[in-house]
This record gives C-alpha cells, sequence and structure tokens, in this order.
C-alpha cells in the first residue's frame, strides 16, 4: 500500500501547487489582510508583503528591485511619469516601502524628504505615481541681528539654523557681495518657516521674507507663488529678487582685472582692451554658468586656451576662458543651468597664473560683466500685483516689528 509517490504524481503535486499560488498572487489583496490569510492557510507562503529598504550609497531602483528579489522592470517604473522620474535620483539614507506581490512591485512609497511621499502603484500594465504631502506642523519664527563678525557668526547667535543661513546668503547675494560689502552694524531679519512632527524639528525652511541692510541701503525679498504655480522671491516692488545673470562665475575669488579698454598686457607686453573680467583662484576652483543656456562651444581658442562659450536666449553669449579642465559630460549643445559647474579654473592659453577670463557679449559685441550683472528680470504683471501686495503686507508688518524690537535693544 505504501508505495513510493511516482515522479510524475510529484510533477502534478507540483503544478497543481504553482496553480493555486498564481491564483493566490494575482488577486489584490491588501497588505492588512496578508497576515490574517497566512494564518487560515498556514502552508503557503506571505503573497503580499511590504518590505522597507533604506538606499545604500550609490543604490539605483534597479539595484534595489533585484536585491529585494523583484521583475518589475525600475527603468520602465522611472520613465512612466514626471513624478516616478524622482526615483532615478535616490539618495542614500532615503528609505523606500515596497509592497511586493510574488515577484513584482505592486505599490512603492518613498519619502525624498520629511514633508513629502511619493506613491507609486501598479495600475494594469503601467503605473500610476503621485506626492502626497506628509502632515506636519507649520511653525513661523523670526529672527534678527546685527552684524559685529560675519552673517554666519551672528547669523548662528540670532538663532538661525545652517541651511537657512545658505539661504539667505543665496537670496541677497544678487545684490550684496559678502565677501566684499558686508560691514559691522549691517543688519538682517528673517521670517521663515519650521516643520515639526511629534515633538520633532523636520526641516527648516522656506524663508519667507527676510531684509538685510547693507551700508544703510536696505534690500528686501518676499516669497512668492503666483497663479500659474511659479514661486520665487520679489522686491517690494514685485521684481525677481534673482537676476537673469549672476554677479560671479568662480565662488570667493578676487578680481584681479575689471573690464575696460585699455590696459597693459602681461604676456603680450603692449596696450590692449580688456574685454572681460579676471577672477584669480587657484587651479582647479569651479566655474560655473552665470546665466541658463546652451553650450555653443568648448575647445581651445588660441590665447584663451580652454574655453566654453554659453548662449543665452538669442542676444546674450558669456565666455569663459584658461579652464584647466571642462566639466565632466559637458558638450556643445548641452542646455545648463545657472550655478551648473562647466569647468575648472586653470592657466590655458596665454595667461601668466591661474585664473577665470570672463566674458559677456550682447549681439555680439562685449559688455561689462560686472553691469550687465546687475539687471533683473521681469517684473509681476500688474494682473499679479495686486495679489502679490496682499500677500506680503502681513510679512512687512513682521519685518518690521522685529526690526524695531532689535534697533530698541541695540540701543542700550
Ligand atoms: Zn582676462
Amino acid at each position: 500500500m505504501c508505495k513510493p509517490t511516482h515522479p510524475l504524481a510529484m510533477l502534478w503535486i507540483t503544478v497543481a501547487v504553482l496553480a493555486f499560488w498564481h491564483a493566490a498572487r494575482t488577486e489584490e489583496i491588501p497588505a492588512e489582510l496578508a497576515d490574517e490569510m497566512t494564518e487560515s492557510e498556514p502552508p503557503a507562503p506571505t503573497p503580499v508583503q511590504a518590505v522597507e529598504v533604506v538606499v545604500r550609497r550609490g543604490d539605483t531602483l534597479s539595484a534595489i528591485f533585484k536585491r529585494s528579489g523583484l521583475k518589475t522592470s525600475a527603468t520602465r517604473l522611472v520613465r512612466s511619469s514626471d513624478a516616478a522620474g524622482r526615483l532615478a535620483a535616490l539618495q542614500p539614507g532615503d528609505m523606500l516601502r515596497i509592497l511586493v506581490n510574488g515577484d513584482e512591485m505592486e505599490r512603492l512609497e518613498y519619502d525624498p524628504d520629511p514633508l513629502r511621499r511619493l506613491v507609486v502603484r501598479r495600475d494594469g500594465a503601467g503605473y500610476a505615481a503621485r506626492w502626497e504631502h506628509r502632515p506636519a506642523q507649520k511653525q513661523t519664527f523670526v529672527a534678527s541681528g546685527t552684524i559685529t563678525h560675519s552673517l554666519y557668526r551672528d547669523g548662528k547667535a540670532a538663532g538661525l539654523p545652517d541651511s537657512i543661513l545658505a539661504e539667505l546668503t543665496r537670496l541677497f547675494g544678487w545684490d550684496i557681495d559678502f565677501s566684499r560689502d558686508l560691514r559691522a552694524g549691517d543688519t538682517f531679519t528673517v521670517v521663515y518657516e519650521q516643520h515639526w512632527r511629534d515633538e520633532r524639528k523636520l526641516a527648516d525652511g522656506p524663508i519667507l521674507a527676510a531684509e538685510f541692510t547693507n551700508r544703510g541701503h536696505s534690500f528686501r525679498a518676499f516669497r512668492y507663488t503666483t497663479r500659474d504655480g511659479r514661486t520665487a522671491y520679489f522686491t517690494e516692488q514685485g521684481e525677481p529678487v534673482q537676476k537673469q545673470f549672476s554677479r560671479n562665475p568662480v565662488d570667493m575669488a578676487r578680481i584681479s582685472s575689471r573690464f575696460s579698454l585699455k590696459r597693459w598686457h602681461p604676456v603680450l607686453h603692449r596696450f590692449r582692451a580688456h574685454k572681460g573680467v579676471d577672477y584669480a583662484a587657484p587651479t582647479g576652483t569651479p566655474v560655473r554658468a552665470t546665466g541658463d543656456g546652451q553650450v555653443i562651444y568648448k575647445g581651445r581658442k588660441g590665447g584663451y586656451g580652454r574655453t566654453v562659450i554659453l548662449q543665452h536666449g538669442k542676444r546674450y553669449t558669456t565666455l569663459y576662458a584658461h579652464l584647466s579642465r571642462y566639466a565632466r559630460g559637458l558638450r556643445v549643445g548641452n542646455r545648463v543651468r545657472q550655478g551648473q559647474v562647466i569647468g575648472y579654473i586653470g592657466s590655458s592659453g596665454l595667461a601668466t597664473g591661474p585664473h577665470l577670463h570672463y566674458e559677456f557679449r550682447i549681439d555680439g559685441r562685449h559688455h561689462d560683466p560686472l553691469k550687465v550683472a546687475a539687471r533683473r528680470g521681469d517684473p509681476l504683471p500688474q494682473a499679479e500685483l495686486r495679489r502679490f501686495r496682499a500677500h506680503i503686507q502681513p510679512l512687512r508688518a513682521e519685518l518690521e516689528t522685529h526690526r524695531h524690537v532689535h534697533l530698541a535693544r541695540s540701543g542700550d
């Protein structure tokens, strides 16, 4: 009676089990029910399970899927929508929660920061992705202070976190050169948000409004979202704080030669116009695009040495010369963003030492880059201004109240 099972019978049993498995897997089983199901059917493994993954250094979604035993195509998923595209830029330490159904991703949650969550669901043959706001308590803070040492030191003393100080420097860096213009007695006031959840601070920022008084001249900036959803900082008059071109293509560099129509050329040993600005800095210092644009030239160019030329709109071009090398992957035709590194300081071509020679042309004619940089973009249209003024009204009041409190305090 008790004869050993025939191999064919074994195969049949295997097929039957697999068929049952398949049936169980193709049913949509919510995660919370999955545990109950395994209890009532003890031998069947959990068909749906939630996996938590912490992104490692150098991780990609493909690598994570592979590690988790998933057959889902990460490439297809990432390309399925703009929102899902965010998964192409995972950072070490980020958290992913994946609902696994067999060897397929059923649902994925990704928290790129403490305030947002990306949810991607399998949707038929494709994927549906959406952003969710993670609930947090928002608080508004105001801090103000007077410069006695440096913006960093006095900002910290006023209670400003590093990220807000960095934002503040960027914000007023369009108008104030903090490395040269800062004076003792300058004052600042910042209105900014903090986000909390369960007694824990999640994030600082953004800055809602700020004022910086530099040598008696006040600059103000207000964060504002236009009717069509564009968020930016504007002056009290509704002009964008950010300028079309940034002041300097090199951070923290010394200007070693200004724009002039006649100067002694140290290498050629004759008088020659200097149709650009020179920035002296050590070889290898990053050089940044001063405006959004497109690479129209990259290569050696006589005395200029290694050179990059960018086209900005129809009329403007900027030129960056004497580079030691170009940014990795930079090609003619590439689009670049303002502030993007395009190369590194060097002394290629006719140069006495490492420096950047930077030129600005309008319709092909040279202009002084330092004067061009002072131009602002288009102000808010009339239709938007009323709404903008109403929006900044309470923020202005906040800035003024705190400034007065501060002045009264510093007076005693
Ligand atoms: Zn030069």
